[in-house]
């Protein structure tokens, strides 16, 4: 069985053609610059590469149709025909309280994800012209739904809502939701696969540290609490966003500078998080090497960054009374063995210990904690892709 995975953005476009059973990737890329001139990249496996070729694509549609092209090509494809293709899992950011799980994409889901494009203005509109797009050069094939948000439609109410006025909850949906749920579940399987324990007696805390970052409280299988809220905004600095602020700050800025709200934003959204801090790069290994040199703010910026990762696995293992283990991944998680250092002194009183040696690890699954630990901790690559391809494929097989 060949699933496509697509993630659509509003410029870009990431896919890979994958089986979810043999877990093998057949060929994997990105259309970047949509709308303006075009790059395409495509990795066939075995085959011949192509890194930012110059194909227009004035739309998403051309940009699919390019994808299509490559697998099929005659040359460097990996497919015969698109027949091959058995269906198609597109990453949707919003699902809001409509959707708890992945679902097969009819004209009843479209109308209900669209409902959510409010929530999410910046990346839903680009999912939907994603799977639009795909629908009018696939019409029969199947496409299925995921949304980073579907994990965390576990949490329970303590957790989610926010101390407004409850009308807000009620009428405007403004609660928590937690987004990287993709991620935060599939990372959470595979610990339970290596510690060789069922899911639902664990206890975990799963750190997705990227470039965007959240930090997840997972019990017995299900999310009960996570670091983002009504948006991708709350939550940990990360590279570009502020992460939680006093709200009073905005009014404090905005009047002082003559900002609307819109240049506050993109304050918030692309010049704070650690490259606000350092002044540096958003890039952690910018400031890993930055901060050695001599430069303090990007030792602070590297210093917040991880504190704040902390102070969260404390929080959440107080939320779940207790935790078996805490896991890293995405990019600065899995190959950031500082930041995992940083982020876990001082909690052996918690049972939480690393091994220096194997905390060298990047971007390999490894148990890292020291023997004497009572909580391990866990390296653990996400895969995102994979978990989209074993929805698709479960729901449409
Ligand atoms: P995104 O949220 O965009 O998917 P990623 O999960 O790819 O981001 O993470 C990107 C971040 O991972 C960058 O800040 C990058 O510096 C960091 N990273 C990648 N490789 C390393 C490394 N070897 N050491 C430290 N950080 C790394």
């Amino acid at each position: 069985m060949n699933i496509l995975v697509i993630n659509a953005g509003s410029s870009s476009l990431k896919y890979q053609l994958l089986n979810p059973e043999t877990e093998q990737v057949l060929a994997k890329g990105l259309c970047e610059r949509i709308g303006i001139d075009g790059k395409f990249t495509y990795k066939p496996e075995g085959k011949q590469a192509l890194k930012g070729a110059d194909v227009p694509m004035p739309t998403h549609s051309e940009a699919i149709q390019a994808v299509l092209n490559a697998l099929v090509d005659p040359v460097n494809g990996v497919i015969h025909s698109m027949k091959e293709i058995d269906a198609v899992g597109h990453r949707v950011v919003h699902g809001g309280e409509k959707f708890s799980q992945s679902v097969v994409i009819t004209g009843e889901v479209m109308a209900a994800i669209e409902e959510c494009d409010p929530l999410a203005p910046l990346h839903n509109p680009a999912n939907i012209i994603g799977i639009k797009a795909c629908q009018a050069l696939m019409p029969n094939t199947p496409m299925v739904a995921v949304f980073d948000t579907a994990f965390h439609q576990t949490m329970p109410p303590v957790a989610y809502t926010y101390a407004l006025p409850y009308e807000y909850y009620t009428k405007d949906k403004v609660r928590r939701y937690g987004f990287h749920g993709t991620s935060h579940n599939y990372v959470a399987g595979r610990a339970a696969a290596m510690l060789g324990r069922p899911i639902e007696q664990l206890k975990l805390i799963s750190c997705h540290l990227g470039n965007g970052s959240s930090v997840t409280a997972i019990d017995g299988g299900k999310s009960v609490d996570t670091s983002m809220g009504f948006t991708p905004l709350a939550g940990l600095p990360m590279g570009t966003r502020s992460g939680d602020i006093d709200a009073g700050i905005l009014e404090y800025l905005m009047g002082k500078y003559q900002m609307d709200i819109q240049q506050m934003l993109e304050v918030l959204n692309k010049k704070s998080g650690v490259l606000g801090i350092s002044g540096v790069s958003s890039d952690f290994r910018d400031l890993e090497e930055a901060a050695p040199q001599g430069n303090q703010r990007a030792a602070l910026a590297l210093d917040v960054f991880a504190y704040g990762v902390k102070k969260l696995i404390g929080a959440y293992a107080a939320a779940m009374g207790g935790v078996d283990a805490v896991i890293f991944t995405a990019g600065v998680g899995e190959n950031g063995p500082e930041t995992r250092e940083a982020a876990t002194a001082g909690l052996e009183f918690m049972g939480i210990k690393l091994d220096a040696e194997k905390n060298k690890v990047r971007g390999k699954e490894m148990d890292v904690s020291a023997a004497d630990a009572t909580v391990r901790t866990l390296v653990i690559p996400t895969n995102e892709e994979l978990m989209i391809a074993r929805d698709t494929a479960r729901l449409t097989r």
